[in-house]
């Protein structure tokens, strides 16, 4: 039974048509496009309701049990349960649900754990590390230190553990710090805690991109390997509403500077409604089925892989083992990535542009595009489905000039999308 939109959004059409007008857009725009941005999901029916929900109006500044304002039986009993829920999936001992989104919980992770000054040794941002790991135009930037660790050979993603030692014994950094957004393949956990062990520094996983396949259990948990704390996104694989996440393996004492950070420390009032909403998602998460669909996800990128690596595409690592890929279409399509993303825009595929390491153009007109699997598998596709959008793409970068090729491949994306509509309920 497709959703009833016209309903979900009748006060907003009375009241604001300009509003109504882009909401329908966004609809229509989602369902009738293959969503390829690896960091972007759909959410279910339940955990859409749960962002509009009444807890918006409320303000709780504090924690369950000791707040700032009254009026919170009902936000400490719902916050509580997101935290038990949050706990379970990561087997975390502590988790601090209330930061707005991934940027917030890696700034108050930082500002917990370190003075102004000190040192963060991170993945260098052209191998994959993100914007909040130290980018010069960000302004966490001028407040911390951050040195850098790269893979040893960008062909297999290999990390160069070497030269990661080297620099942590030189810079002895306060944190290090393993996670991505543009990168392929599992990292050693192990040998980050061994060497992070050598210098007295903090072990913490940035794992926004993969939160989901580490709840599925389809990827390493850092946990496993003696990981201190794993900063995250709710939005992404795990398929939950935007916004961040903390959570602590067992130390009591870095759960308590984790929660200061956040409030007051960073953050005013927690988005009730968020976490309402992250609540839900987490239970669709904790569901078996959910198993099921992180492991599709891997598979469905498998397949994309082997279309790409048989058409002779350069991929970034040589590959993937989790969500996402990254080809340099430059070197092997002649397309530079930002042409890419446009003409599989008119096809109905949506995916980003993407510098790829030691990238030799330039961030706007970089050679390559990142693209991934959760949003499609949302929708229920398998591989045969993933095989066929990936000689899709291939077909429409090498056709970027020829309308009619390009008009034929859009109606099969289109009827691509009909046969696989977006889901309401995961469970
Ligand atoms: N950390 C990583 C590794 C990410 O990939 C992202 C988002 O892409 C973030 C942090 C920031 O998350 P947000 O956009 O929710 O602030």
């Amino acid at each position: 039974m497709s959703h009833d939109y016209e309903k979900e959004y009748e006060a907003i059409k009375a009241q604001d048509p300009e509003i109504y007008e882009t909401l329908i857009g966004e609809e229509e725009r989602e369902r009738t496009g293959i969503e390829l941005i690896p960091s972007e999901n759909y959410v279910s029916m339940a955990t859409r309701e749960a962002m509009g929900s009444v807890f918006t109006n409320k303000y709780s500044e504090g924690y369950p049990g000791r707040r700032y304002y009254g009026g919170q039986e009902f936000t400490d009993a719902m916050e509580r349960i997101a935290i038990d829920r949050a706990k379970q999936l990561f087997k975390a001992d502590y988790a601090n649900v209330q930061p707005l989104g991934g940027a917030a919980a890696n700034v108050a992770m930082y500002f917990a754990l370190m003075s102004p000054g000190d040192t963060v040794l991170g993945m260098d941002l052209s191998h994959g590390g993100h914007l909040t790991h130290g980018h010069p135009t960000t302004e966490i930037n001028q407040v911390f230190n951050f040195v850098r660790y790269k893979m040893k050979d960008v062909d297999t993603g290999e990390i160069d553990y070497e030269a990661l030692r080297e620099v942590a014994l030189e810079h002895k950094p306060k944190i290090i710090l393993a996670g991505f957004s543009a990168y392929s393949r599992e990292l050693d956990y192990a040998k980050f805690k061994e060497i992070a062990d050598e210098v007295g520094a903090y072990t913490v996983a940035d794992v926004a991109h993969i939160t989901g396949l580490i709840a599925a259990g389809v990827v390493k948990n850092p946990f496993d390997f003696g990981f201190d704390v794993m900063t995250m996104t709710t939005h992404k694989s795990l398929r939950g509403p935007r916004g961040g996440m903390i959570v602590v393996r067992e130390d009591e004492g870095i759960a308590k500077k984790i929660n200061k950070a956040v409030f007051p420390g960073m953050q005013g009032g927690p988005h009730m409604h968020q976490i309402a909403a992250k609540a839900v998602a987490f239970k669709e998460a904790l569901d078996p089925s959910f198993k099921d669909y992180a492991a599709q996800i891997l598979r469905n990128a498998k397949a994309m892989e082997k279309v790409f690596l048989d058409a002779n595409v350069r991929l970034m690592a040589g590959g993937t083992d989790n969500h996402l890929l990254l080809a340099d279409v430059h070197s092997s399509l002649d397309i530079t990535g930002a042409d890419a993303e446009r003409v599989l825009d008119e096809v109905g595929i949506t995916l980003n542009k993407n510098m790829i390491a030691d990238e030799p153009r330039t961030a706007m007109e970089p050679s390559g595009i990142r693209f991934g699997t959760p949003a499609m598998t949302t929708r229920g596709m398998k591989e045969e489905q993933a095989t066929r959008l990936a000689e899709i793409m291939i077909e429409v970068m090498q056709s970027k000039d020829d309308a009619d090729k390009k008009a034929e491949l859009q109606k099969e994306v289109q009827a691509m999308c009909e046969q696989f509509p977006v889901p309401e309920k995961f469970v």
